[in-house]
């Protein structure tokens, strides 16, 4: 049984065959994470104990009779999502010894199904991040160079992945952080349209951002996987009451005859040139499978990245107040009084990033700068939906970069915030508007370091964008999604 074949579609495959066991599977996949995670540090809590039992109940189910895509398949989940009984720290000191009461509704739905949870991965602090360097148990590497940053802030979500140490794991994306890591680590990465998965159980960033989406090897796995977490949650009431696609039965691989959107304002100064030139490959690909290309323009582009740091950050301040010593986590030591307590828990308990965060967000929302900044910030981000839903008037979907580098090298941008935020430009207009995107590996740049091709759909039509993804992956047989196949 070898590790690079372990997709969730294989390992159902061979335990519905009885080729192996759920035990089998799992105990292989936590042997390489016990080995691997010395060099990558993908995971924050691994669950060596637990999830052996899950695998023993799973194994048991199955031998009554009991069948299902999921019953015994491992996956990993990043840690600011709620898993009942097991250690969700959100990579920050403040939260770093909470153990939920509760699971996530996307937690809960998998573990029905009779899932396997591997371990919490790694992130930026509460999300914060394009390089996974803020996080308080330490950056994470990125296994086709471990000198160099996985992408932010689910990058041990997709180191995991990449690295073998799971055959897929669970992000989230606020204005980016499902498929940056997955473009900079080679694999799939999908957000889907905000509310096509409910947030319940994820520990808020950016609320009317965040979305929960999968990481995996293949597009059909993204597919499974997204078909079992999304749906209506009556305990998120951002979630929407629409019925869920069977995604994985609809990747015919046809896009014969779809218009496909390339909008000029993705292909900017200072994009690096093995990008350029494997994202011009792509379109060429999609050209030969009888797509039709064709130039668009987003205007407000220039804008997303101002508005989404006055939103998130504003939208963060909110959230994160309640992390003040007195609930849960971390709480300072040796006060004398309640006020010290919350200035000192939070002062010892919160990452520079995220009280540069706090603090942008606290005064963009302080009355006399509320019409400047946010309020303004909102108006420009209705422009930036107008853009998307003017665009899918005239296309059925719009392909550009995912980021515009591939993985830059540990340290190179934590001086110097602007640049890191710099990384999101391809992928925060995304979440202002609140489409579907899906970041697919489109090969590699001079240095083998690997691409991202990202293709955004209009409202709720994940399944689309999917059929596009699967269609290029036909057409180059596969994507190698690890640096050990
Ligand atoms: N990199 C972006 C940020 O730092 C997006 C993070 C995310 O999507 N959670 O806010």
């Amino acid at each position: 049984m070898e590790l690079k074949d372990l997709s969730l579609s294989k390992i159902s495959e061979l335990l519905d065959k009885k080729e192996t066991t759920s035990r089998e599977i799992t105990e292989v996949f936590l042997k390489k994470i016990e080995e691997m995670d010395k060099k990558t540090n993908a995971f924050i809590t691994v669950c060596y104990e637990r999830a052996v039992d899950m695998a023993d109940t799973a194994d048991k189910r199955r031998a009554k009779g009991e069948r299902g895509r999921f019953l015994g398949v491992p996956i990993a989940v990043k840690d600011n999502i709620c898993t009942e009984d097991i250690k969700t720290t959100c990579a920050s000191k403040i939260l770093h010894n909470f153990i939920p009461p509760y699971s996530a509704t996307v937690v809960e739905k998998l573990l029905q199904k009779g899932a396997v949870i591997l371990g919490k991965t790694n992130m930026d602090e509460f999300a914060m991040g394009s390089s996974n360097e803020t996080s308080y148990f330490g950056p994470v590497r990125n296994p086709w160079d471990l000198e160099r940053i996985p992408g932010g802030s689910s990058g041990g979500s997709a180191v995991s992945v990449a690295g073998l140490e799971s055959p897929a794991s669970l992000g989230s994306d606020t204005g980016g952080s499902i498929r940056q890591p997955a473009s900079l680590c080679g694999v799939v990465g999908l957000k889907p349209t905000y509310g096509r998965v409910s947030r319940f159980g994820l520990i808020a960033f950016g609320s009317s951002l965040d979305q929960i989406g999968p990481l995996t090897r293949n597009v059909r796995d993204c597919a499974l996987l997204l078909e079992e977490i999304a749906g209506y949650d009556e305990k998120d009431s951002t979630s929407l009451p629409v019925e869920v696609p069977q995604y994985s039965s609809l990747l015919t691989g046809n896009i014969k005859g779809l218009k496909l959107g390339v909008p000029k304002e993705y292909f900017i100064e200072g994009m690096e040139e093995g990008v350029t030139k494997r994202i011009k490959e792509a379109i060429e690909v999609f050209k030969s499978l009888g797509a039709e290309i064709v130039d668009i323009s987003l205007p407000h582009t220039d804008y997303g990245i101002a508005v989404y740091y006055l939103i998130a950050t504003a939208e963060a301040s909110s959230n994160l107040a309640r992390f003040d010593g007195v609930k849960y986590g971390y709480r300072a030591e040796g006060l004398k009084d309640l006020k010290e307590m919350y200035i000192k828990t939070k002062k010892e308990g919160f990452g520079e990033e995220v009280k540069r965060r706090i603090m942008l967000g606290t005064f963009s929302l302080a009355s006399g700068y509320y019409d400047a900044y946010y309020n303004r910030a909102s108006k420009v981000r209705t422009l930036i939906k107008r853009d998307f839903e003017k665009a899918f008037e005239k296309v059925d979907a719009i392909i550009c970069p995912t980021s515009p580098t591939t993985a830059f090298k540990l340290g190179e941008k934590t001086g110097d915030p602007i640049k890191m935020y710099l990384s999101d430009v391809f992928t925060i207009n995304v979440n202002l508007a609140g489409v579907p995107a899906i970041s697919i590996p489109c090969g590699f740049d001079e240095k083998n370091l690997p691409v991202g091709i990202q293709i955004i759909g209009d409202y709720l039509k994940e399944a689309d964008i999917m059929n596009i993804a699967h269609a290029y992956e036909k057409a180059v047989s596969g994507f190698r999604f690890s640096p050990f196949i």
